[in-house]
């Protein structure tokens, strides 16, 4: 698989994230992972002077990497030494890792070393919605200002309407958003409404939840929700063109469990998991979205690759973390792009056992929801979704009950698409989106969309070609900026193919009559 200069950032991001936080086993695998990518993507480069651009992160790379490991072996002896306070005199002055030393005391280090456990947690501290209740998960609830400089995770949930049974139009009034834009409407409502000043006075509204955990777990959490907990998907079903039994089946399956709770119980219990199959860039994602949107739930967007090899070596911990934290916010959404990529084979034995260990810890998971699930109010929803279904093995499949297929658009949802994607550009008297979308037969929603943006520069390439880059600064916006026409998209469809194949298309329809239940 190739490796992206992206990928490789993040990874070392990460790796430096973990050195700070003192977490030394973690940073390691990170910068060996980091390591490896740099090595595969200097084999790949052709061109002399990125290669060798890149060796001199490698190098970078490495000494930071030694550098870990020798803080490592120091932490290791000083543990061993616990008593014996570290010679500081005896430090050159620039020695990075001797600094390290001078700001940090061995009880530092104890502290902030991942195999030394924190002291234990105190019953009532610890996040336990099935077993205390909603009562409980109360006291978990504080205000932000309440602990300063606390080291708990915070999540912004999306508010709920209080009354589960309200009908989907009082829901979309209530429109879910960040905390922080709800604080905003919050306030601004309680100028014009006495009565809701009196409610948040009262702390009935509370906004933000903070979950608990500590040492090890808290530095993952923290992670989750910087990296996974989306706060606001801010897509409604109007932005998703077509897909109109999707939408219809979503809501059956999801939607409507978290709107009446009581209704779905017993054998109408919600489903354990709903999986979209279906082409890329057919607007699964957007669907995933604007279920969390339109239920105001927490959102937590994993795709299954950043789990196997971002947090390589923390992953099973990282998707019960993810579960207790979705529990803890509940309702949620989880939302886990290419689920697909957690059963493949991934080239080594030990990527391959990390992946299994993941795949066994969803498992355990969303077993776990179906007991949950059973407290209204409190549903925990995962949504998943393929473009490889054949490729998930049956113990995952069974799991993901509720198996829908997410086609190409129709000539209809086309046009839709058109509409949506053109909504801020000039059109041309002449041009007909219903031409155009015959046109477009077999390309999926992500292809429509580059299509329209490639359409849509046209006539400014047109103006600038040939021109030097101050002239092109100084021409009047006006001048670039002119309505998008029929000659437009005819240029935009000769260089934008479709991306998927009538082979494809099959082997979606064939895994959909053997498997699928829409
Ligand atoms: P998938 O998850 O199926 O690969 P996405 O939901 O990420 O696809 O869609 C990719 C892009 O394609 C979106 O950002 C959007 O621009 C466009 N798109 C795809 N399908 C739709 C749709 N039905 N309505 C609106 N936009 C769509």
């Amino acid at each position: 698989m190739a490796v992206t200069a992206n990928e490789i950032c993040d990874n070392i991001k990460l790796a430096r994230e973990m050195s700070v936080l003192g977490n030394y086993e973690s940073a390691e695998v990170y910068y060996e992972g980091s390591l490896q990518m740099i090595s595969r993507l200097i084999t790949a480069i052709p061109d002399p002077t990125r290669k060798n651009k890149w060796q001199q992160v490698q190098k970078i790379v490495s000494s930071e990497y030694d550098g870990v490991k020798i803080l490592k072996t120091m932490l290791q002896t000083l543990r061993v030494e616990t008593s014996v306070e570290v010679p500081l005199g005896i430090r050159k002055r620039d020695d990075p890792i001797a600094n390290f030393g001078n700001i940090m005391s061995p009880t530092q280090f104890a502290q902030n070393d991942p195999d030394v456990w924190p002291p234990p947690t105190p019953v009532d501290h610890r996040f336990n919605v099935r077993s205390n209740g909603p009562k409980s998960r109360q006291s978990n609830v504080k205000k932000p200002e309440a602990k300063k400089g606390s080291t708990s995770s915070r999540v912004s949930t999306a508010r709920r309407s209080e009354d589960p049974k309200l009908g989907r139009s009082a829901k979309k009034e209530e429109r879910p958003s960040s905390a922080r834009s709800e604080r905003v409407t919050e306030s601004s409502k309680a100028e014009k409404d006495p009565e809701n000043t009196e409610k948040s006075e009262k702390g009935e509204s509370e906004e933000e939840k903070k979950f608990e955990c500590h040492g090890m777990e808290r530095e993952l959490a923290d992670t989750l929700e910087r990296d996974i907990v989306q706060k606001n998907p801010n897509i409604h079903w109007d932005d998703i063109a077509d897909l109109h039994e999707a939408k219809r089946l979503l809501e059956e399956a999801v939607v409507l469990p978290m709107w009446m709770p009581e209704f779905f119980t017993g054998i109408r219990r919600p489903w354990k998991g709903v999986l979209m199959v279906g082409p890329p860039g057919t607007g699964k994602t957007m669907l995933a979205k604007a279920v969390a949107t339109e239920c105001g739930t927490t959102f937590f967007n994993v795709s299954s690759s950043t789990l196997t090899s971002k947090y390589r070596g923390e992953s099973e911990k990282m998707v019960r973390l993810l579960f207790e934290m979705a529990r803890f916010y509940a309702p949620s959404t989880i939302f886990i792009d290419e689920i697909d990529s957690l059963c493949s084979r991934r080239g080594s034995e030990s990527e391959h056992e990390a992946s299994r260990r993941v795949k066994s810890e969803l498992l355990v998971q969303m077993d776990g929801i179906t007991a949950n699930n059973d407290e209204p109010g409190k549903v925990v929803m995962v949504l998943a979704a393929t473009n490889f279904p054949w490729d998930i093995d049956e113990a995952l499949r069974r799991r993901l009950e509720k198996r829908i297929y997410i086609p190409l658009p129709t000539r209809e949802g086309r046009e839709a698409l058109l509409k949506i994607n053109l909504r801020e550009v000039k059109l041309d008297p002449d041009i007909n989106l219903m031409t155009i979308a015959r046109k477009l037969d077999g390309f999926s929603g992500a292809d429509i969309t580059n299509v329209c943006r490639d359409a849509s520069m046209m006539s400014m390439r047109r103006k600038i070609c040939g021109l030097r880059p101050d002239q092109i600064k100084q021409l009047p916006k006006e001048e670039l900026d002119l309505p998008v026409t029929m000659r437009d998209f005819e240029e935009a469809l000769v260089k934008n193919n479709k991306s998927v194949s009538k082979e494809d298309l099959d082997k979606y329809e064939k895994w959909m009559n053997e498997f699928g239940s829409s």
